[in-house]
């Protein structure tokens, strides 16, 4: 199987680094830094923390071809639907969005001119983007924001043969990519999940499992699929990331 990104090289971690090392790097030879969000929320069998160990994981996988640095991960979310489940939290949409400007705000100011936000979360799409909007404007930094999933909709067809969902098939695949212990197969029952459907917003939501396509994205425990699955959707996040960036050199 191939495993190019996953595990092969060792991601540049800021928080590991002394400030004398950083101030060597940065922005002389690195200038690039993944910044991980996520959110503390129910997902089936899968840890309260899934929504950040996929994009940290992913963001570790695809720093190093980027030559990027990766920033500590913000864990703490806007958790809507799923807020009512045990175990879920949240933080409101403006302490979200404040939190979010003014890290990237800092990050620019510290000499990062590329930075690419990896999101694990559905809830906070559109704070992000006011952020990246409102930061690039200021700061002339330019800002990628990567719904991970979203983007990565057609590997869950390709590798898995089916869309995916909260907690289904695609995010229950990484997390036993990462650490299959993390995932409590034994708990799994089908009523977990909840296709959602159109015209229907239903608080708290009707399940744990909450799948995009009728009969599809109920999760499977295949460790090998699982593995393949991450590697490819790291791979397609690297790539579209790679492309945005060769673009920008056009008004560097
Ligand atoms: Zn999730």
């Amino acid at each position: 199987m191939s495993s190019t990104t996953n595990k092969t090289k060792t991601p540049l971690k800021l928080e590991e680094l002394t400030w004398q090392e950083f101030g060597e790097l940065v922005p002389k030879k690195i200038d690039t830094v993944i910044f991980p969000v996520g959110t503390v929320e129910a997902h089936g069998v899968t840890p309260l923390g899934t929504d950040n160990m996929i994009p940290q994981r992913i963001s570790d996988m695809i720093a190093p071809d980027l030559k990027a640095m990766v920033a500590p991960i913000l864990p703490y979310g806007i958790t809507k639907t799923l807020l009512a489940y045990p175990g879920s939290l949240t933080v409101t949409s403006p302490t979200f969005e404040s939190f979010i400007t003014e890290t990237l705000n800092s990050l620019a100011e510290k000499g990062f001119k590329k930075i690419v936000i990896m999101n694990g979360h559905g809830g906070q799409i559109d704070e992000l983007r006011r952020a990246a909007q409102n930061v690039h404007q200021s700061r002339k930094v330019k800002i990628v924001v990567i719904h991970w999933w979203l983007l990565c909709s057609d590997v869950s067809k390709e590798v898995l043969g089916q869309a995916g969902g909260h907690a289904g098939i695609d995010e229950t695949a990484c997390i036993l990519a990462i650490d299959k212990n993390l995932v409590k197969k034994q708990k799994y029952k089908r009523s977990l999940a909840y296709t959602m459907k159109d015209g229907v917003n239903a608080v708290p939501a009707p399940g744990t499992i909450l799948l995009y396509k009728e009969g599809e994205g109920y999760p499977e425990f295949d460790e090998n699929k699982a593995q393949l699955y991450l590697t490819r959707a790291a791979e397609k996040v690297k790539l579209v990331v790679k492309e945005i960036f060769q673009k920008w050199e056009q008004i560097d």
